[in-house]
C-alpha cells in the first residue's frame, strides 16, 4: 500500500502553481476513508488567470502552437511516450484516487490514454478543407481553423483517459485548453499538464484548475474568452452546463449518463454472452457511463442465463484497489457508496429478488472503505427506479422479454441512449435490433470494446456530439470561407447597383 500524500496544485501558463486562496481540500483513500492521500488546491480564484493564459497562447500563437501542426503532432507523440515510460506510476495514482482496480488502470486507462494521444497526433496535419471553382471562375476555398480555447470538465471514473479523450483532438488541431478535473481524482490531470509541458507544449497551451465543480465551472461557462465546453458527467450537471453556456453561445459537447441494456436472445452463445454481460456490468466497479447495467434476456433462457451470470459474479474478488488480485475495488467515495446502497435498499422495499450480493462488504480492512458486493437483481419491472435510473455502481438488474419487439421497447424505455449490447447467433436479427435501439453505440456479441477509432456519444439525454474517432476534431474547428476573385479589377455588374453606370 502506497503511503504517499499527493499535493495537487494548479497548472497555469506553463508552471505548477499554488492556489491564490491558499486552501486545499483533503482527499481520502476510497479503500480506507481514514487515510489521507491528497491535498487538492482550491483554484476558485485562479480560473481567470488560467483562461487568460490559454487565450493568450492561442491568440498570440505562442511557440507557433496554432500554426505549426508538426509541432503539435510531435508534442502529443512525445507525451504518449512519457506516459508509456511512467505507466505503472500513473496507473497506481489513478487507482489510488478513483478506487478502480490496478489491473483496470494498467490494462485500460493508461494504454488507452496513450492511444488517444498517438491517434490524434496523427491527425494534426490532416485537417483538410474543401475548394471549388465556381461558374464565374472565382475560387471558393473552405478552410478549417482551430476555434480557440476549450474548457474540459471531466468526471472521476476515468480521470486521465477522459481528459485525454476530450483534449487530445483539441490540442491536435491547435486549440488551447483549461481543464477542470473532478475533485475526487485530480492528480493525473496535473501530471498530464506537466507531461505535455515536458513534451514541448508552449506555456499556456494546457492549464489545469482544480476545485469544486460549480465554483470553477460557472466561471469557465460565463467567460466570453472560452469558445467550447466539453463536459463529461451526470446528465443533470450537463443540463446546467448547457443552460449556462448559452449566455455566450459557447459550443457544447456533452457526454452524460447511461442506463445501458444488454439484450440476450435465446439463440445467443450463452457462455460468451454471460462473460460479456458480467464484464459489461462490473468493469470499473460498475462506475461507468457505458456499464451494461440492465440485462434484458429472453424468457426461454432467462433462468439458465441468470444462474450463469450469478455463478460468474460469485467468482468476482472484491478487494483493495492496488492489490493485483482484486477484480472489484472500493467505490469512489463514502457518499457515492451510500447512494448505491440506497438503490439496493429500494430494490428490497420494492420486493425485488436479490440473486447475488446486495450488501456493503464489512469486516477487517473492508469496513474502512467503500466496498459494495457485486449485485444481481432479478425480475426488475419497467416501473422500478432501478430499471430507469443510473446507479453507477456494481448493480445489474434483470428483466425478461418474450419477443424482438418487446426487447426493443424495453431497451428504449429510459431517458438515456448511450450504449447497448445485442447477443444473438442470428446476425440479421442482431443488426435489425441494433438499428432500432436508440443508442450512440451498439455492440453486437461483445460489450465495452471502445478503441479510439470508434465514436462515442449519446442519443437522448446521454449527450450531444461525439468524442473519439475522426468525428471528435469537428468540435474544435471553425469553417472559414475564402473567396478569390478570378478577374480582379473589373467592375462587377452588381457594383453598379450602388455605383451607377
Ligand atoms: P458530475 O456531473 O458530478 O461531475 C463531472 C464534472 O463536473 C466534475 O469535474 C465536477 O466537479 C464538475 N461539476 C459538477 N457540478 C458542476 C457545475 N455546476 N458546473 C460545472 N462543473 C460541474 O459527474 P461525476 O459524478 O464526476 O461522474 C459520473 C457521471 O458521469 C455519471 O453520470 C456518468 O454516466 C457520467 N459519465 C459519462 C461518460 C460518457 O462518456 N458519456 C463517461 C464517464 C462518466
Amino acid at each position: 500500500m502506497s503511503q504517499d500524500v499527493y499535493e495537487v496544485n494548479l497548472f497555469i501558463d506553463g508552471s505548477e502553481v499554488r492556489p491564490s486562496t491558499g486552501e486545499y481540500q483533503s482527499r481520502y483513500d476510497p479503500g480506507d476513508n481514514s487515510r489521507l492521500i491528497g491535498r487538492v488546491a482550491d483554484g476558485s480564484k485562479d480560473v481567470g488567470a488560467a483562461i487568460d493564459a490559454a487565450r493568450d497562447a492561442f491568440d498570440r500563437n505562442k511557440g507557433s502552437w496554432v500554426s505549426d501542426h508538426r509541432l503539435r503532432a510531435r508534442v502529443l507523440m512525445k507525451a504518449a511516450e512519457i506516459i508509456r515510460e511512467r505507466a505503472e506510476e500513473l496507473a497506481r495514482m489513478e487507482s489510488l484516487f478513483a478506487g478502480k482496480t490496478i489491473r483496470t488502470s494498467r490494462l485500460g486507462d493508461i494504454p488507452r490514454t496513450i492511444e488517444m494521444l498517438e491517434y490524434y497526433a496523427g491527425m494534426a496535419d490532416k485537417v483538410l478543407g474543401h475548394s471549388q471553382i465556381l461558374r464565374t471562375g472565382d475560387l471558393s476555398v473552405l478552410v478549417r481553423q482551430p476555434i480557440g480555447v476549450v474548457a474540459a470538465i471531466t468526471p472521476w471514473n476515468f480521470p486521465l483517459l477522459i481528459l485525454a479523450r476530450q483534449t487530445a483532438p483539441a490540442l491536435a488541431v491547435g486549440c488551447t485548453v483549461v481543464a477542470k478535473p473532478a475533485s475526487y481524482t485530480p492528480a493525473t490531470a496535473l501530471e498530464l499538464a506537466k507531461i505535455l509541458a515536458k513534451a514541448g507544449a508552449p506555456a499556456g497551451v494546457f492549464n489545469v484548475v482544480t476545485g469544486k465543480g460549480e465554483a470553477i465551472g460557472s466561471q469557465l461557462l460565463r467567460s466570453g474568452k472560452v469558445d467550447v465546453v466539453n463536459f463529461t458527467g451526470e446528465t443533470s450537471t450537463g443540463k446546467w452546463i448547457m443552460q449556462n453556456a448559452s449566455a455566450s453561445l459557447k459550443r457544447v459537447v456533452l457526454e452524460l449518463g447511461g442506463k445501458n441494456p444488454n439484450i440476450v436472445f435465446d439463440d445467443a452463445d450463452l457462455e460468451t454472452a454471460a462473460n460479456g454481460v458480467t464484464y459489461g456490468a462490473f468493469a470499473n466497479n460498475g462506475e461507468s457511463c457505458a456499464a451494461g447495467s440492465r440485462l434484458l434476456v429472453h424468457r426461454d433462457v432467462k433462468e439458465k442465463f441468470v444462474r450463469m451470470v450469478a455463478e460468474r459474479i460469485s467468482r468476482i474478488r472484491v478487494g483493495y484497489q492496488l492489490r493485483d488480485e482484486s477484480d472489484l475495488g472500493p467505490l469512489v467515495s463514502q457518499s457515492h457508496m451510500e447512494k448505491v446502497l440506497e438503490y439496493i435498499g429500494a430494490a428490497e422495499s420494492e420486493g425485488l429478488k436479490i440473486v447475488a450480493g446486495g450488501r456493503r462488504v464489512y469486516g477487517g480492512d473492508f469496513s474502512k472503505g467503500n466496498y459494495v458486493q457485486p449485485t444481481l437483481i432479478d425480475d426488475t419491472p419497467q416501473s422500478s427506479r432501478l430499471f430507469k435510473e443510473e446507479i453507477f455502481g456494481p448493480v445489474l438488474t434483470v428483466t425478461e422479454f418474450g419477443s424482438e419487439e418487446e426487447a426493443v421497447e424495453l431497451a428504449n424505455a429510459t431517458v438515456y441512449g448511450l450504449a447497448a449490447g445485442v447477443w444473438s447467433r442470428d446476425s440479421s436479427k442482431a443488426v435489425r435490433v441494433a438499428e432500432r435501439v436508440k443508442a450512440g453505440c451498439v455492440w453486437i456479441n461483445t460489450y465495452y470494446t471502445l478503441p479510439v477509432e470508434h465514436p462515442w456519444g449519446g442519443f437522448k439525454e446521454s449527450g450531444l456530439g461525439r468524442n473519439n474517432s475522426v468525428l471528435a476534431i469537428e468540435h474544435y474547428l471553425e469553417w472559414k470561407g475564402l473567396y478569390l476573385d478570378a478577374q480582379p479589377g473589373k467592375m462587377k455588374p452588381y457594383y453598379r447597383l450602388v455605383l451607377g453606370d
